[in-house]
């Protein structure tokens, strides 16, 4: 039996004994294609050598030593690297390396509050982000996402943050409606709310570019976050672009954002930064916030004890070469079409398919009742959950997910590959995903 408090209700999981490749091996030897990255998060794999021989490497010099004494190499670098690549505009002035893609987000709302406090704008306290999101599971960021069934147990506990409509195009696009009229009237919804807000008030919108587990994959309309950034602009409003999943690559440019021509303030990073070798995340902050600290306090008010650890950032240094060295974004985009085709030729016909989107290797299918009135599953069906057994028993790992219409109904299956995919593996993914949505379906009749 297990003691592991995650493991209440599921105590039937293998046990995970070793990574080869794209592949993780269980304790009777059976092997897992590992089509979602567990979630969006092992780009590299499971047995890279070089990260491996950094992470070691670093062990053997020194693991940890607290940010108030000293500084490191790799956590240096690494920051030099981001802050080099970072989209520019208002751009990235400094980074901050935290544990885990939830700790971002909280340190990217304190920063934010930090940044208006600076300038004497007290007021500027209100929180806007859409629905569905999800920014992650402790309590500031747990507030910030728009999930109806995560959040509900924890109320009253949660922050008031305000919510306006994602930009979902499968069903919040009009018949007919142009795809820039859509990015336009989506992303206006943001300059209606902040004006019933006050304007005054407001300190900072909060969206995924490319949103991942709570909408499935979806890139934003063209000219929406263009959009966004001039309504932030006029209202003297922080942007944080939470790329904790699509960022570091996985829609086949490094930050997802230079895809839409503009820059967050403050942007989060985590799953694909270290790629599973150790757990870190980042937060990057424009000049302007920084420059706002500088001409005030001068201090950060924010601190952790494992901030900057040196073996996590000596594995994501690592990881960010290789990505950079093997030319990984390019295979990205490739490996990323020709699962938007394998997907299409072997899903795009069925009775239950409703959407299929995506970007890079980040791609999803959302799957409904009836096709022509785009009729969701209720979660009591728990398709979701049905599929990704039936993958599992297939021998694939992906991630499927439930409440992409309201919070509770709706499924979909997130596929996130290696960005060390090989062709054969990216047509198995593909058919195994078939397989295991027709089983689960099945499984319902
Ligand atoms: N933000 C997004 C977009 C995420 O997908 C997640 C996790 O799935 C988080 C934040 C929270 O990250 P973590 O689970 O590492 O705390």
């Amino acid at each position: 039996m297990s003691s592991l408090l995650h493991r209440l209700l599921n105590a039937s999981l293998p046990i995970v004994v070793g990574g080869d490749g794209n592949y993780l091996i269980d304790q009777n030897g059976k092997r897992y294609l590992d089509a979602c990255g567990g979630a969006a998060v092992s780009c590299l794999g499971h047995d890279n050598a070089r990260v491996r021989a950094a992470l070691k490497a670093q062990i053997d010099r020194v693991a940890f030593a607290h940010t108030s004494f000293f500084t490191n190499a790799p956590a240096e670098e690494l920051a030099r690297f981001l802050v080099a690549r970072a989209p520019r505009g208002t751009g990235a002035g400094r980074v901050m390396f935290l544990g885990s893609g939830s700790e971002a987000m909280e340190a990217a709302l304190k920063l934010a509050r930090q940044y208006h406090l600076e300038r004497g704008e007290t007021a500027r306290h209100k929180i806007i982000a859409r629905a569905p999101s999800y920014h992650g599971n402790t309590l500031g960021a747990l507030a910030t996402g728009g999930h109806a069934g995560r959040r509900a147990p924890f109320q009253p506990l949660l922050l008031e943050v305000s919510h306006i409509d994602a930009a979902y195009s499968y069903r919040m696009q009009k018949d007919g409606e142009s795809d820039a009229g859509f990015a336009y009237r989506m992303a206006n919804l943001l300059d209606e709310r902040i004006r019933e807000l006050g304007p005054e008030t407001v300190m900072a919108f909060v969206a995924e570019p490319v949103v991942g587990a709570s909408l499935g994959t979806q890139p934003p309309p063209e000219g929406y976050f263009k959009r966004i950034r001039e309504i932030c602009d006029e209202h003297g409003v922080l942007f944080i672009a939470d790329e904790v999943m699509c960022g570091m690559g996985r829609t086949g440019s490094l930050f997802a954002l230079e895809q839409e021509g503009i820059a967050a303030d403050i942007t989060t990073l985590a799953k694909g930064l270290g790629a599973g070798y150790q757990p870190i995340a980042a937060v990057l902050a424009a000049e302007k916030v920084i420059a706002a600290i500088q001409d005030g306090s001068g201090l950060l008010w924010n601190g952790h004890t494992y901030m900057s650890h040196a073996v996590a950032t000596a594995g994501a240094l690592a990881v960010q070469n290789v990505i950079e060295d093997e030319n990984l974004l390019e295979h990205v985009r490739q490996r990323g079409e020709q699962l938007r085709k394998a997907l299409l030729s072997r899903l795009g016909e069925h009775p239950n398919t409703g959407d299929i989107r995506g970007r890079g290797l980040f791609w999803s299918v959302e799957l409904v009742r009836d096709r022509a009135s785009k009729e969701p599953f209720p979660a009591t069906a728990r398709l979701a959950q049905n599929i990704q057994k039936t993958a599992l028993d297939r021998g694939l790992m992906c991630y499927p997910a439930q409440g992409c219409v309201n919070g509770t109904d709706g499924d979909h299956v997130l596929l996130a590959p290696a960005y060390t995919s090989t062709p054969g593996e990216i047509d198995r993914i593909a058919e195994l995903t078939a397989a295991a949505v027709s089983a689960a379906l099945d499984l319902m009749e």
